[in-house]
């Protein structure tokens, strides 16, 4: 039904890419254009300084984008893109450049729109619990600005000290709160867009309900392939009247799963649960001298219970008891702000730790039901001694959600290509288990080839004549999050290798 698209190769083998179809645009003479559009400083040109822009998370993959715009208004992000609308450029949204999928990246040789400059929180309105922010406010702050008056935003990704809004929201980014609270889209009500031909628009509206179709759902997770989200309104929470944190230590991996499976079977909802194994303990005990988690357990739990006081009392006792019974050492309770925060900072220091560790990781991100977590975890385990490669385990526990860092030392002949194939075994893994290749991180241009795993052809027919309505031209964010012949030549192999090894698919699930 739609013609494929023709991006440059999957995966770079170098700093840069091989030239792609964007490469045929008179980029000297955009750059001349857009300087009538944007103050001068706002294009950037220079090569040192466009490296800035080869990657994001994903280091594994490098493409230096020709030229990069740094816009600060609605009407100039317009403006940009009707140019581009006009010229038929390609273009990427880039928030901090923090996503873990090569999302952010132009591959195709496309026009960096990046946001850094937008970062105003443009209205407060703590009588409707709402906030209005520009896409390049750090997620952190929208907190900051409103924690004096009681309230919070919940989605907090482990990096929400440096990723912005606008990227939370292309990514439907989760975080250690979103178990109880939900992720990014369950926050946003309103959104001002910009679409690939320069209009503006309103999706969503003030009110959670509305009387029409939810295009802001639609919007939310699409990777930056609708649009640009230029006026975020997010939702606001009133501050918990009393939070506990508990610190579990287990004997292995496997224990600390059933603790989960025992809270979650309960009937316990912690408003976050997050689990980390050996080398994530040992490495933030190593490069931050952290020893709050004891260095000799395989796992430790943390679970933050929040709600009024006598509710999470009694909460805190009984995920205390089910801790115990599935074998923890101990359990250690903290109650005040400091406290807490001492029990949080190994695991958000974790994968820096790991960072300084390894000269290079490849942090997969799939998805399984919680109750498979023991079975998943061990079977990783499997993985990694016959791959030859470590893997750390750091991840929302409480959503089935895993993280596992693939260490790797990139001067090693032939190691991406290895890590590449342990991180697809660890998804086909996720999928058999009844879970998903991607849990928060989004596709992009890393697991496009996965695609075929979970969807068949009609499926993803239908999500690309969604895009076709947002961006006929398919130029916002090209070449990402759908396979194609030419990116994924692998991908048809791979999931008729799926099917004739038995793997059993979940209900629904279509291999061919
Ligand atoms: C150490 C570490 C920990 C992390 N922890 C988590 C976590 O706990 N949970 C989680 O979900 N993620 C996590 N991430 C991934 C990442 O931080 C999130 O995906 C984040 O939302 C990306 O935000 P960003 O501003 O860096 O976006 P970028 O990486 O710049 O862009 C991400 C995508 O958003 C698009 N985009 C950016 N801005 C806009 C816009 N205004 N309009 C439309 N599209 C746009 C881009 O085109 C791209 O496709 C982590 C990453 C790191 C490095």
């Amino acid at each position: 039904m739609f013609e494929p698209l023709d991006p440059a190769q999957t995966r770079a083998k170098g700093p840069a890419s091989a030239p792609g179809p964007g490469h045929r645009h008179d980029w000297p003479e955009l750059a001349r254009a857009l300087r009538q559009l944007l103050p001068a400083k706002a294009v950037v040109t220079a090569r040192q300084e466009l490296l800035a822009y080869d990657s994001d998370g994903l280091t594994l993959e490098r493409h230096q984008p020709p030229l990069v715009v740094l816009p600060e208004t609605t009407e100039q992000v317009a403006a940009v893109l009707r140019l581009c609308h006009e010229r038929s450029i390609p273009f990427v949204a880039r928030g901090s450049g923090t996503g873990l999928s090569g999302g952010a990246v132009a591959e195709v040789g496309a026009l960096v729109i990046a946001t850094s400059r937008m970062r105003q929180v443009l209205s407060v309105d703590l009588a409707n619990q709402r906030i209005t922010v520009q896409p390049g406010v750090i997620n952190s702050w929208v907190t900051r600005s409103v924690v004096g008056d009681g309230f919070y935003y919940a989605p907090d990704p482990s990096s929400q000290q440096v990723c912005t809004i606008g990227g939370n929201v292309a990514e439907n980014s989760g975080g250690v709160h979103c178990l109880k609270y939900g992720v990014t889209s369950n926050h946003v009500l309103e959104m001002e867009v910009v679409l690939p031909d320069g209009t503006v628009t309103t999706l969503g509206g003030p009110q959670p309900e509305m009387a029409a179709l939810d295009l802001r759902g639609v919007f939310i997770g699409s990777e930056g392939t609708l649009g640009i989200a230029t006026a975020i309104t997010l939702r606001l929470l009133p501050a918990p009247a009393s939070v506990a944190v508990l610190l579990a230590d287990f004997a292995s991996m496997a224990a600390a799963g059933e603790a989960v499976r025992q809270i979650t079977g309960a009937g316990v909802l912690p408003a976050g649960m997050e689990m980390m194994d050996s080398p994530c303990i040992q490495a933030v005990d190593d490069y931050f001298g952290f020893d709050e988690y004891p260095r000799e357990a395989a796992a430790v739990l943390l679970i933050e219970l929040d709600g009024q006081e006598l509710e999470v009392q009694d909460s805190v006792q009984l995920a205390t008891r089910l801790c115990l019974q599935a074998g923890a050492g101990s359990v250690r309770q903290a109650w005040d702000e400091s406290a807490r925060a001492r029990l949080w900072k190994g695991r958000k220091s974790a994968i820096t730790a790991i960072g300084r560790q390894s000269p290079s990781y490849y942090l997969q991100d799939g998805v399984v039901p919680r109750t498979a977590l023991p079975e998943v975890l061990a079977a990783i385990g499997d993985l990694s001694l016959e791959h030859g490669l470590s893997v750390a385990n750091v991840f929302h526990a409480g959503d089935g959600n895993l993280h596992p860092l693939i260490l790797y030392r990139a001067s090693d002949p032939g190691v991406q290509e290895r890590v590449h194939r342990l991180g697809g075994e660890i998804l086909r893994l996720c999928i058999a288990a009844g879970g998903s290749i991607t849990g928060e991180h989004g596709v992009g241009s890393d697991k496009r080839c996965y695609m075929d795993w979970m969807f068949s052809a009609d499926d993803q027919a239908t999500m690309l004549l969604v895009r076709q309505a947002f961006d006929p031209e398919r130029r916002a964010n090209p070449g990402k999050i759908f396979p194609t012949p030419k990116t994924c030549a692998e991908s048809a192999r791979r999931a008729v290798e799926l099917k004739v090894q038995g793997v059993a698919l979940p209900e629904g699930v279509v291999a061919f």
